[in-house]
C-alpha cells in the first residue's frame, strides 16, 4: 500500500522509549485516490515510531472489495508486508511480480534501493481485510537490490491457540522469507474463553494488534484495533480471549538501534537522501524520462503512477 496522505508529516525516527508496557490507539487515515480507503494507522505515532525494525502498521476492513486501487507508488529503504483475512488484492511491481495476495499468505515486497508497486483489490470475497506493515532496512541492507518473495505457513495449535508464523520463528515454526534484522510476525486466533501463555524472544520489542475480540494481554484490556506494545526482556506473553474470539497479528523484533528518516513512501537516512529519491521518482517516472533508473516499471497496470506531494518547506530533521 501506499502513504496516500496528501501532506505526509515527515517523521524522523529516534530511539524507542523506556516504558515496559504501552497501548497504542490507531488513528484514522483516509487514503486517498479513486475511492479513499480507510486505514487505523497504529505505527508510526507520537512516542512510539518502530517495534524492532517494524516502522509503518497500516489495518483496515473489513470493507467492500473493491475499496483498494492504489496506483503505482515507489519504496525505498523498507520491506512491506501484505496481510489478509478476506480479500484479495492483484500486485504487481517494477521486478516484474504479478501476484494475488490471498488470506492467509504472506507477501513480502523488498524495496531495498528502490521499486514501484500497484495493488488493486480484487471483488471476490465478501469484504477487504487486511494490513500492510512496513519494516525499516538496517543500514548495511537497504541499498539491496529489489525483489518480492511469497510464503504460505502452515497453521499450528499451541494450547488453545492457532498461530501462523510468516515472518521469523517462533515455537519451532519458522518462515521461510528473507528478513535483515531478526524479527517475527504471525496471526494469533484464540476462541473464546480461553488462555494462552505465549512464549516470545526477550531481545525482542513486541506488539501484539488486536483485529477482533477484546483481550486480556499481560493483565491489560486491549481494544480492538490497538496495540499492545511490550519492550524488551519478556519471555512469555499472557493473553487471554475472553467473551469474544481473538484473532491478533503479533510482530516484534530487535530493537532497529538506527535513526531513520520515513517521508511518503520513502525510508533514508538524511533530508538530502528524501530529496533525491523524490527528485527521481518524478524526474525518471513522472516525467518519464527513464524506464532504466531507480524504479523501472510497473508494467500491466491500466493508468498512470502516483505522483509525489510536497516537500514540507522545512528541512526533514529530528524531532525532540
Ligand atoms: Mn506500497
Amino acid at each position: 500500500m501506499s502513504n496516500l496522505e496528501k501532506d505526509p508529516a515527515e517523521v524522523l525516527l529516534a530511539e524507542p522509549g523506556r516504558s515496559s508496557f504501552e497501548i497504542l490507539e490507531p488513528r484514522d487515515v483516509p487514503l486517498g485516490g479513486p475511492r479513499a480507503l480507510p486505514v487505523r494507522r497504529t505505527l508510526p505515532q507520537r512516542g512510539r515510531s518502530l517495534i524492532g525494525a517494524w516502522c509503518f502498521v497500516d489495518h483496515y476492513g473489513p470493507v467492500a472489495t473493491n475499496s483498494m486501487t492504489v496506483p503505482p507508488h515507489p519504496h525505498t529503504g523498507l520491506q512491506t508486508v501484505s496481510w489478509l483475512f478476506s480479500g484479495e488484492i492483484e500486485h504487481r511491481d517494477s521486478v516484474g511480480s504479478h501476484a494475488i495476495i490471498r488470506p492467509g499468505e504472506l507477501n513480502l515486497m523488498t524495496a531495498g534501493s528502490g521499486i514501484q508497486h500497484s495493488e488493486v483489490s480484487l471483488p471476490i470475497a465478501s469484504s477487504l481485510h487486511g494490513a500492510q506493515l512496513w519494516i525499516a532496512l538496517p543500514d548495511g541492507s537497504r541499498n539491496h537490490a529489489p525483489f518480492f518473495e511469497s510464503f504460505v505457513p502452515e497453521p499450528f495449535d499451541h494450547g488453545d491457540a492457532t498461530l501462523r508464523v510468516f515472518l521469523g520463528s517462533l515455537l519451532g515454526h519458522e518462515s521461510t522469507a528473507r528478513t535483515f534484522t531478526r524479527v517475527v510476525g504471525a496471526q494469533l486466533d484464540l476462541p473464546a474463553g480461553a488462555s494462552i501463555e505465549l512464549p516470545v524472544d526477550a531481545a525482542f520489542e513486541h506488539g501484539i494488534l488486536i483485529d477482533a475480540g477484546a483481550p486480556t494481554v499481560d493483565g491489560h484490556l486491549v481494544a480492538r484495533n490497538e496495540i499492545a506494545f511490550f519492550c524488551t526482556g519478556r519471555d512469555t506473553i499472557a493473553i487471554s480471549s475472553g467473551t469474544e474470539p481473538l484473532r491478533a497479528l503479533l510482530i516484534g523484533g530487535e530493537p532497529l538501534g538506527e535513526q531513520i528518516v520515513m517521508w511518503w513512501n520513502f525510508i533514508g537516512r538524511t533530508h538530502d537522501e528524501i530529496v533525491e529519491f523524490r527528485r527521481l521518482w518524478e524526474s525518471e517516472v513522472i516525467a518519464d524520462a527513464n524506464e532504466d533508473g531507480r524504479f523501472g516499471r510497473v508494467r500491466g497496470y491500466a493508468g498512470g503512477a502516483l505522483p509525489a506531494p510536497e516537500l514540507p518547506n522545512v528541512r526533514l530533521k529530528p524531532r525532540r
